[in-house]
């Protein structure tokens, strides 16, 4: 008789569950419904698929992209699991086929659309399927409070009426504590199980750099990626082509991908990122979403996004075979204030503003953070831990100055032009610089003009970042982003309080990347593996190629990386490799075999 673990061994290859899966699993096994919010990466996927495999009747997936539908589909095929898929890219009679390889071809998963789902045709066919479950992907899309709301989603909380019989599995990877009561409520009136994973996603390294000069620091941080593929997002689509032109000239496979572009070229880019190995896609944020490609090892920020949600889920689509991935975000002055601007000019309540400013002060809380990044991130999400090792801060701990000197310099110049110019004029007058604006407005004449005379304009900038991410100063908006005195800065002026800030010599970020490198090294391979992976990935590519599908969908990296590390001789052994199966093994198992043993 099956199990969950039989079939979590035999079909799809793994030695077991990980953490957070078997209560999913148990939950629905049990028949209940259940809201699962687990981490990019935690799988899952298999957290359905397997009940779907015990379950007598089918159940129906519901998937909002038709890329994420056709990659599932095709994974689960290659392990010998039977399923269908409805979706507007196939002919009608395609969609007829794979409709009657559930009715009567013995297929347990049918995959399709919320709005294909929910027709009155398609509601009464489902009638006589009977389905046991119903999959909801994306849950977050059901609720106005989640960060992607999507009105074809909103109608699927008609289901728990239609189809009480059925449970309902909804799984996200993103949502508070309001949108997680709102979704449930909506799914299956609550009547179910929440099930909140651990947020960490320990393989994702961590850092931040201040902004200096775009081009050239994507360019440093590009020479450590070594041909793998990766995401730089770009606040602007213009910049995407820019970019992308930058990392071409230098040799790399970089594409664009930004919503303005015709959809050919779009899906073309897109496909190449999935399906070849070693291409950058720099893209804007419409690249993202239904991206399950399981190897991409880096994510690169150009900009800062607008909260640590958007951030966390933009770096959370790097590493999620569970391999390491490094996650890096450049920071400047100019991108707090706009995205400031961004929320006042978006027209919302006040109410909403207020909340979309406090959700860019927690990211520019991490920004700023002196001490482990992974700690300020899971703190938001609610969870707690000690320093993690893995990111730049704990790597390579900034030091601590007193600026108390400079601080005051500065807030006297925005205190003696009245609070009511912008970061560049205040630097100007405190460093005592002779602009035009400061003759216009005879700022020279200032008790304030030339008191931090001794200190250097990006060392001043870096200041007034921390100063602004600390809140004892402020951007006002609503007057082009001129800084303003907090309590805070006025007890720094009265000479009450003391105002200590990282020390960000450069020599430090070459420090830390050494270091970086150096733990890299130390868990590299031999040349002897090296080589072998180099044939493993090659065959691969050729499977892949035969099969028209990602490379991912033969084999992930961390499969083949466990072969490298076990270097099985015969099936015995290869079926013990993470992630091979018996079908897999029936189709690449041989042929694997032959390349180790003649590696
Ligand atoms: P999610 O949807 O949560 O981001 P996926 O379901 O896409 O994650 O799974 C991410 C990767 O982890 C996939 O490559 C999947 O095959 C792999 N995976 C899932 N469960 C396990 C497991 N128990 N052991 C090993 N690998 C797993
Ligand atoms: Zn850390």
């Amino acid at each position: 008789m099956s199990t969950p673990e039989s079939i979590i061994q035999n079909t799809f290859g793994f030695p077991g569950f990980r953490p957070g899966q078997k209560g999913v699993i148990d939950a629905l096994m049990d028949g209940q419904s259940v809201l699962a919010v687990m981490p990019t990466g935690a799988g899952k996927s298999l957290c359905y698929q397997i009940p779907a495999l015990l379950f007598d009747r089918p159940t129906i997936v519901i998937s909002p992209l038709v890329a994420l539908m056709d990659n599932q589909v095709a994974g689960l095929r290659m392990n010998g699991v039977k399923v269908g898929c409805l979706h507007s890219g196939q002919s009608r009679e395609e969609n007829i086929a794979e409709w009657q390889s559930v009715t009567h071809g013995g297929a347990k998963l049918l995959y399709m659309s919320p709005e294909r789902l929910m027709t009155g045709r398609m509601l009464s066919a489902m009638k006589a399927l009977n389905p046991s479950m119903f999959v909801v992907d994306e849950a977050h899309c059901v609720s106005k409070w989640g960060p992607a709301f999507r009105p074809e989603y909103a109608d699927l909380q008609r289901l728990k009426d239609l189809f009480p019989d059925a449970r309902v599995a909804a799984f996200t990877a993103t949502a508070d504590e309001l949108t997680r009561e709102d979704i449930a409520g909506k799914l299956f009136g609550g009547q179910g199980k929440t099930i909140v994973q651990g947020f960490d996603r320990p393989n994702l390294s961590l850092a931040v750099s201040p902004l200096r000069n775009r081009s050239q620091q994507l360019l440093e941080f590009m020479k450590t990626t070594e041909g793998q593929s990766g995401i730089v997002y770009c606040l602007s689509r213009k910049n995407t082509e820019k970019f992308a032109g930058v990392l071409e000239a230098a040799g790399y496979k970089a594409l664009p991908y930004h919503a303005g572009m015709p959809s050919e070229t779009r899906f073309e880019n897109q496909e190449r990122f999935m399906a070849e190995e070693g291409v950058v896609m720099v893209a804007t944020i419409a690249f993202g979403m239904g991206i399950d490609k399981p190897d991409i090892r880096f994510v690169y920020h150009m900009n800062i996004p607008g909260s640590l949600e958007a951030f966390y889920q933009e770096i959370g689509r790097a590493g999620r075979d569970g391999q390491p991935a490094v996650t890096a975000l450049l920071y400047g002055l100019d991108d707090i204030r706009m995205r400031r601007q961004f929320i006042s000019d978006d027209g919302s309540d006040s109410d909403h503003q207020m909340r979309e400013h406090k959700r860019l002060d927690a990211l520019l809380g991490y920004a700023e953070s002196s001490g482990c990044r992974r700690r300020v991130l899971l703190n938001y999400f609610g969870e707690s831990q000690g320093p993690c090792g893995n990111c730049d801060n704990c790597i390579s701990p900034p030091e601590m100055i007193d600026a108390t000197e400079p601080a005051k310099a500065l807030f006297s110049a925005i205190s003696q032009t009245g609070q009511r110019f912008g970061t560049t004029h205040v630097i100007a007058v405190a460093r005592g610089e002779t602009t035009d604006r400061i003759v216009q407005f005879s700022h020279d004449s200032l008790d304030a003009f030339g008191k931090g005379r001794d200190y250097a304009k990006p060392y001043m900038q870096a200041l007034i970042r921390q100063a602004v991410a600390s809140g004892i100063i402020s951007m006002d908006i609503s007057r082009y982003g001129a800084l303003t005195l907090e309590a805070g800065a006025l007890d720094i002026l009265a000479g009450q309080a003391k105002f200590k800030c990282k020390d960000l010599a450069t020599r430090r970020a070459a420090k830390s990347s050494r270091k970086a490198r150096k733990a890299l090294e130390e868990t590299a391979l031999s040349p002897d593996e090296q080589s072998l992976l180099a044939k493993l990935k090659s065959l691969r590519m050729e499977f892949s190629r035969e099969i028209g599908k990602p490379a991912f969908v033969v084999f992930s990296d961390a499969t083949l990386m466990d072969m490298v590390s076990k270097t099985p001789t015969t099936r015995e052994e290869m079926l013990d490799v993470s992630g091979v199966g018996d079908t897999k093994f029936q189709r690449y198992g041989e042929a694997f075999l032959d390349a180790i043993r003649t590696a």
